[in-house]
């Protein structure tokens, strides 16, 4: 099939976008103390109110000098310690060294430390080994971060590796963005809840469960709907309910040419909704609009379209939404493909892959094999998307395509 066979579909690009364009930042922000700030988004820069370290200090066990000293002798007198959280409280004389330990503060009358390797006691009597340069193993005052200066920008999501870095400064708790609310259902009168054997025709609602685990990710607070049966007076009663308790409501399901119309009559109702043929694969029907004042996306029923497009599509609104304006979105990078990519153009395909660096240094990827959009076992298997542009065609081995790695822990 080519592009003019797949007439009016709308670019992944514009769809996220066209949700861009109208979606503000919540504006409500509160404080909380730093330990529960992970996910949270910051509502203000963190400015460091001292600098980092606060003192010089040593970043090896050794000797403290003055590096002048060495020049016209190699033994000097021990004549103190400086450990961590108790420094020398003198002034190193001419003609001295003090011991110190890693972290500890250089004491008056120094510049440089020597590496107990390099040196050799002999009571009270150190030589040194080498000519170091001056300065070499001090961290000096400010090393890492100056008094005054921004730390952490406005607009951040906290992950662990904001969390110490504050923590280094003091600061015991911090402004953030208030998380956003969203409110999810899914619609199909073949729906069952887990726990119920199934009659014929019947499957286990699975999408509740990817929905509410993505967007506990994106650092939402969720209100689980239930599932709601294909019945205008329930669906009616659900988008009531949820658009009165939330700022976005997602559905799963009913957006499809088959059951559009039928979603269509209920929200023209209560608000402004587009229906959307959008040009990705998995994920093409996709509703986005606004339903009273609560953002409302309907996602397509089967199970892989569903977590893609909410990943791909609306996570950039949420967090918009959520003030992460340093948001990035998942990392693309370049791979070799391992395998045949069955692909046609006109839509932008989101393929489950594998990757994995090859015995040439090369990031590799390969098909997780069926590419069904209720497949799900291929999400699964995958450790990455493969996102194979809109006009491409079948994509043979050794060929550079663009992968999207699952996220690691220290994202
Ligand atoms: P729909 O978009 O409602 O036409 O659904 C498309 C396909 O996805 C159908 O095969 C549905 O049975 C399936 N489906 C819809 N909702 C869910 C759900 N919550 N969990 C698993 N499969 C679903
Ligand atoms: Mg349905």
């Amino acid at each position: 099939m080519g592009v003019c066979e797949a007439p009016g579909l709308m670019p992944v690009e514009e769809a996220i976008q066209r949700m861009l364009d109208v979606v503000q930042p919540i504006s409500h922000t509160t404080h909380l103390p730093l330990e529960e700030t992970l996910g949270r988004v910051l509502a203000a820069d963190v400015i460091s109110p001292i600098n980092v370290p606060p003192f010089a200090n040593s970043a090896m066990d050794g000797y403290a000098v003055k590096r002048a000293e060495l020049d016209a002798r190699d033994t000097l007198t021990l004549a103190g310690q400086s450990f961590a959280g108790t420094p020398f409280s003198g002034e190193c004389q001419p003609g001295q060294c003090i011991r110190i330990m890693t972290g500890a503060e250089l004491p008056a009358g120094t510049d440089t430390v020597i590496m107990q390797e390099e040196t050799e006691a002999n009571g009270d009597q150190i030589r040194f080994l080498v000519r170091p340069r001056a300065g070499d193993n001090v961290r000096p005052v400010g090393d890492d971060i100056h008094q005054g200066e921004i730390v952490v920008a406005k607009g951040t999501r906290m992950t662990a590796r904001e969390l110490p870095l504050i923590a280094s400064l003091g600061i015991a708790e911090i402004p953030v963005v208030a998380r956003p609310k969203v409110a999810f259902f899914s619609t199909g009168d073949e729906l069952r809840p887990l726990g119920e054997p199934l009659a014929t025709g019947q499957i286990y609602d699975s999408n509740r469960y990817g929905i509410r685990a993505l967007l506990k990710q994106f650092g939402c607070e969720v209100l689980d709907l239930g599932i709601i049966p294909d019945d205008p007076v329930q669906l009616d009663a659900a988008f009531t309910q949820a658009t009165s308790a939330a700022d976005v409501l997602i559905t799963s399901g009913g957006v499809s040419v088959g059951e559009a119309d039928y979603t269509k009559d209920i929200l023209t109702k209560q608000g402004e909704v587009g229906f959307w043929k959008i040009a990705m694969k998995p994920g093409k029907p996709f509703a986005f609009g606004k339903v009273n004042e609560t953002w409302f996306c309907g996602l397509p029923g089967n199970p892989v379209s569903a977590m893609l497009t909410l990943y791909q599509i609306v996570q950039p609104m949420l967090a918009q939404l959520s003030g992460h304006t340093q948001y990035q979105g998942p990392q693309r990078l370049p791979a070799v493909a391992g395998t045949v990519f069955k692909k046609r153009p006109g839509r932008t395909d989101f393929q489950r892959g594998i990757y994995r660096v090859n015995a040439q240094g090369q990031i590799e990827v390969v098909t997780t094999g069926n590419q069904g959009s209720g497949a799900f076992s291929s999400m699964h298997q995958a450790n990455c998307l493969v996102i194979l542009e809109q006009e491409r065609g079948k994509v043979q081995p050794g060929e550079i395509v663009t992968i999207e790695p699952f996220n690691a822990t220290m994202y």
